[in-house]
């Protein structure tokens, strides 16, 4: 482990690309392949391969909880630590006692625990074991170990580079290195394929997710238009982002954060099996279903809000399931036909994706236009779905636009139907993961935005940790404030400097890295979508909150208040 710690302090010494990728390719020509794979995957920040799906499930509290401990630090010096920082690992190497000059602990054994703390069931049992790796280690291994545990190492190397790394080793071309940890979702077995000169023999190995292509913003029609003529134009769905992968009755459903959430979906998982051949899909899941009972208006895509009741369960009811159906609406094909589509323009991809949901009979091929009678039809063809439970697979339909104009009228046709707005993708495009191009743009209205007052702030992360870039913010409900968000903030170096020096002399109480301040600043922020939630005593909360700007010619008592959110989240509701 040490070697590796080492190395890695020397990545992070340079800013140089080139430089870090002939470090990392010298360190693995050096070891041992099994010992450089268990190196590519925890220089990826990785404690596992992806396509595991394992977890350590040790959070950030028990981390710091240990690491204080062995210490024996107060929780003063750490909190200080911290802040000079602004990473745990670099904490563990700053405060834990330099027991040993060095350590026997191997880059497998660190894997083999990892793996053990895994499987541990319970906070106890993870964190003796987390007790014993760590007093094992010197404070430099315990820097990368804490690192490696937080998925986050903060030396400037992406896997692309650990990716060319693996490649000038062996002698391989990055492209050949990419592709096959692509199919494999395993940077280490890439590497022991690299060290054998076997890259070509990595075939896909379906349920690791993919990366997720994004999408750029863009401003108006006619800027949509300037980056490719006559486009490719879908509905913008509001609701998650989901990548399923299908082998017969097999299914698994990936979140944007790669996170499996097939538990969450488990009549989309039915509705999804029963393709003929492998396929990955992309597309957006929704709430799917009628805005009113007695409505005579087609089904369509239902507001983010509906969907949200849905989210995080690990276990669904079939009352739940009953009462916020959903459906899937597929856009894209990455897998099918035991051939990975990535490189494919979008435009044979969207006959590929229409001819496997065609053979499957398993999808709704009149979208917005469904009538019920249609729906309902579909609703029995669909794999196990219980007769009265609508799951569907509908092809998200594809539009065609050449103007300014055209765009427009798709625009409000979308709006109308319920929906975000409109993504304009380009058809000679290939899919990249992972990457936000200007090949798929997405135009979007603004929900109204809100002025709020600063109530709690925060220091921040990395280049940020000195100074409150983190605000708490609230609105008015009669005398009180109830908050209703948290974000970083969108604000310049400058005005960031300017508030931090205005938070500390108005602090009301300081909790540690968190202070309490006077209510008296007021911020607008804009949202992409307004839920109800928990998580704020104003029983809302605000999706991908951004502030736009300080509000200085505002005082605390004309910040919005409760009924305006109130208000949004109404017209929000019958968009
Ligand atoms: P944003 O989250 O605002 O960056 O917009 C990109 C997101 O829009 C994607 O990640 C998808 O979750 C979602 N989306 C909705 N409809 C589509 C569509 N037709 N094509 C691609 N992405 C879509």
């Amino acid at each position: 482990m040490k070697k590796l710690a080492v190395i890695c302090e020397q990545i992070a010494a340079t800013t140089k690309k080139l430089e870090k990728i002939a470090d990392v390719a010298a360190y693995f020509a050096a070891s041992p392949p099994e010992d450089a794979a268990v190196s590519a995957l925890f220089l990826s920040g990785r404690a596992f391969p992806l396509w595991e799906e394992t977890t350590l499930q040790v959070g950030g509290s028990l981390l710091w909880r240990v690491v204080g401990e062995l210490s024996g630090k107060s929780q003063g010096e750490l909190t200080a630590s911290y802040k000079r920082h602004g990473d745990l690992g670099s904490v563990a190497d700053e405060i834990l006692p330099a027991r040993r000059e060095d350590s026997d602990l191997s880059i497998l054994e660190v894997q083999r625990r990892f793996r053990e703390i895994a499987t541990a069931r319970g906070v106890t049992a993870k964190t003796g074991l987390l007790r014993d790796l760590l007093s094992q280690a010197t404070p430099l291994e315990a820097k990368y170990i804490v690192k490696i545990m937080t998925a986050d190492l903060r030396i400037g190397l992406k896997e692309s580079l650990v990716e060319e790394a693996i490649a000038k080793a062996y002698g391989a071309t990055a492209a050949e290195v990419q592709r096959a940890n692509m199919l494999l979702g395993d940077i280490g077995e890439t590497l022991r394929l690299a060290a054998g000169g076997k890259l070509a023999e990595a075939r896909m190995r379906m349920f690791h997710p993919l990366g997720f292509m994004l999408a750029s913003p863009a401003d108006s029609a006619e800027a949509a238009l300037s980056y490719f003529e006559n486009a490719f134009v879908e509905d913008k769905y509001d609701g998650i982002r989901a990548q399923v992968h299908c082998s017969g009755d097999n299914v698994k459903i990936f979140s944007r954060t790669r996170d499996e959430i097939t538990e969450s979906f488990p009549e989309l998982a039915d509705a999804l099996c029963g393709f003929s051949e492998d396929v990955i899909l992309d597309g957006e899941i929704v709430a799917w279903g009628y805005l009113a009972a007695d409505s005579e208006e087609p089904s369509r895509a239902l507001p983010f809000s509906a969907l949200q009741q849905r989210l995080g369960r690990k276990k669904v009811s079939d009352e739940m399931i009953r009462r916020v159906p959903v459906a899937y609406l597929a856009f894209d094909v990455l897998y099918a036909r035991g051939e990975l589509l990535l490189d494919r323009p979008l435009k044979e991809r969207a006959n590929i994706l229409d001819d496997i949901l065609e053979k499957a009979e398993t999808f709704n091929h009149r979208g917005h236009e469904g009538s019920r009678r249609k729906t309902s039809q579909v609703r029995l063809a669909f794999g196990r779905a219980e007769e009265n439970i609508r799951t569907q697979v509908i092809r998200a339909p594809v539009f065609r636009a050449a103007s300014p104009h055209e765009l427009d009228a798709l625009f409000e046709a979308a709006q109308a139907r319920g929906n975000e707005g409109l993504m304009i993708k380009d058809p000679e495009s290939a899919y990249t993961p992972g990457r936000r191009g200007k090949s798929w743009l997405k135009l979007k209205r603004e929900l109204a935005t809100l002025d709020v007052i600063v109530t709690a702030v925060e220091y921040g992360h990395g280049k940020r940790i000195s100074v409150l870039s983190d605000y708490t913010f609230a609105v008015r409900d009669g005398e009180r404030l109830v908050n209703i968000g948290k974000a970083y903030s969108g604000l310049t170096d400058v005005e960031i400097a300017e508030m931090t020096k205005w938070f500390l002399d108005h602090t009301v109480e300081d909790q540690g890295l968190r202070l309490v301040v006077e209510p008296k600043i007021v911020v607008e922020v804009a949202f992409n979508n307004m839920m109800k939630s928990e998580r704020h005593n104003s029983g809302y909360a605000l999706r991908f909150p951004r502030i736009v700007r300080l509000r200085p010619d505002k005082l605390a008592e004309e910040a919005d208040t409760i009924e305006r959110v109130r208000e949004i989240y109404n017209k929000q509701r019958s968009a």
